[in-house]
């Protein structure tokens, strides 16, 4: 096993002294070196830092004895905060911005013996489902090169299922996390609504936004997570509910776990193909000893409509901050114009076309909707109208969930679309979150597992979502379900061609 091993695996040997931690550091830069070129991951590589860190690791072999993640490389979807390194949430706006501290996150991987190996490309601020919004171009599918990865933590799902990096980073506001994972092949959770602290993400829309890992193997996930949960004083939305060990309750045994099913929800626009993994998904789990259970989430079809509001209006809040004055992109200084109010036009201009060449389109339509869905004489037709929906799809989970344990659904309603076909049509590409956006609206955890290919050859993902701070039901069920179906074994031919 080389670079390509899972975080149990690198951590074992790296303990036992059977590899280093710059021998695994390198072969993972090497591995970067050569598919970086094809699948444009990353926004930047921290070469220097990771090398650095990982001889540190093996100089105090001793003391990181027992860490976590000892070794493992971790890529940091760019729009979290790393301190001298420069983090761009893949935009104009913040193309040359380096942060002065660690997101809260970046802190608790390091001191769980990570190596920080880069930044990793996404939508522009989060915004998206294709990473076709980023300022910096779309990452490619590892699956099928003329295809995108998913977004928005698109990068941080190729490096995985490229093996560029054993663990990545996301962030999951509508799906970003769960839906490249799925459409990359690899292992995703959105962690409960303040689980995990937020405190360095730049935000997109703060009642929404998780953090959460990308894996290869469902233990993977529960390690990681074991290491990012918990209360953070630093961020007012991190939960004082006790973290546990997410990997104690991975047993593999299921039975008798109810597993409930909107069928009525999966009747319109689901392909073909992914119709036929998520069912053969749910016989494997009934053969574990599951129990399937039909259900209703009489609200959930309103939950595009809803999210596309909510998501948008604390967007347009949170973006205000990008005015060209604090940090970030600053358009040019103009000559003031001659006038009595010169002053004042010449910061109107300022702020204007700062915002004019910093922002691309999908976020200033997003800027634009979220001004006018809070603007006043709409807010109570559309906003507020939003609030009210929203806590009916929470209503609906709290009865889903007097009758089962988890809520499966297919993670995308398609497998990786081309690149270039639905970005004229926002619409369209917003459809992609139908399944995605419902657990974020509720704030509940939910997961997306490998669950088979389409006949082209494509990834499909099954979701699961759980009650709040249930990360561990959600946990077993998925590391059960992995054991029967090894879907994750399998590795894209473009990274299995790299021999080093
Ligand atoms: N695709 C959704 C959107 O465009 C979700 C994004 C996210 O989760 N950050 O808003």
């Amino acid at each position: 096993m080389r670079a390509t091993a899972t975080v149990r695996d690198l951590r074992d040997q790296i303990r036992s002294g059977r590899r280093s931690a710059v021998e695994v550091c390198r072969e993972t830069l090497t591995r970067i070196e050569r598919l970086e070129p094809s699948l444009h991951a990353f926004n930047s590589v921290t070469t220097d830092l990771a090398l650095a860190r990982a001889s540190e690791l093996d100089a105090q072999r001793d003391r990181w004895r027992d860490a976590p993640l000892l070794g493992v490389p971790i890529a940091l979807k760019d729009n979290l905060c790393t301190r001298g390194v420069r983090t761009t949430a893949s935009s104009r706006m913040l193309e040359s911005f380096v942060p002065p501290y660690n997101a809260t996150v970046v802190e608790r991987l390091c001191q769980a013996g990570a190596v920080v190996i880069g930044k990793t490309n996404c939508d522009e601020f989060a915004m998206g489902s294709s990473t076709e919004n980023s300022a910096f171009g779309p990452s490619r599918n590892p699956w099928a090169l003329d295809r995108i990865p998913g977004g928005s933590s698109g990068g941080s799902a190729v490096a995985v299922a490229a093996r560029m990096a054993t663990v990545a980073l996301g962030s999951d506001t509508g799906g970003s996390i769960r839906q490249p994972a799925a459409l990359c092949g690899v292992v995703g959770l959105k962690p409960t609504y303040g689980r995990v602290s937020r405190y360095g993400l730049l935000a997109f829309a703060s009642s929404l936004d998780q953090i959460g890992p990308l894996t290869r193997t469902v233990y993977d996930a529960a390690v990681t997570l074991t290491v990012l949960a918990g209360a953070d004083p630093a961020d007012a939305t991190s939960a004082s509910t006790p973290a546990s060990d997410y990997t104690a309750g991975l047993t593999g045994d299921i039975r008798g776990a109810r597993v409930g099913v909107p069928s009525s929800l999966l009747e319109n626009g689901v392909e073909p193909d992914v119709l036929r993994a998520f069912r053969a998904a749910l016989e494997t789990l009934a053969s574990r000893g599951a129990t399937l259970v039909d259900l209703e989430l009489p609200h959930a079809r309103h939950a595009i409509a809803v999210y596309y509001l909510i998501a948008t209006a604390e967007a347009s809040s949170n973006l205000a901050r990008y005015d060209g004055v604090r940090y970030g992109f600053r358009a040019a200084d103009r000559p003031a114009q001659a006038g009595r109010h010169e002053q004042t036009d010449a910061l109107r201009t300022m702020y204007a076309q700062t915002r004019e060449i910093g922002f691309g389109p999908e976020v200033k339509r997003r800027i634009m909707l979220g001004t006018y869905v809070l603007s006043a004489g709409y807010y109570d037709a559309y906003y507020l109208k939003a609030q009210q929906v929203r806590t009916l799809i929470l209503r609906d989970y709290d009865r889903a969930f007097e009758r089962a344990d988890v809520v499966a659904m297919p993670t995308s309603p398609t497998a990786a679309f081309k690149i270039g076909e639905r970005v004229d049509d926002p619409l369209q590409m917003y459809l992609a979150d139908v399944f995605t956006v419902s657990a974020n609206l509720a704030g509940l955890p939910a997961i997306s597992v490998p669950c088979g290919f389409t006949t082209e050859g494509l990834p499909v993902g099954l979701q699961l979502t759980g009650r709040r701070f249930h990360e561990a039901t959600l946990l077993r069920i998925a590391d059960a379900y992995e054991r029967e179906a090894p879907w994750h074994t399998e590795e894209p031919r473009i990274s299995k061609e790299v021999r080093i």
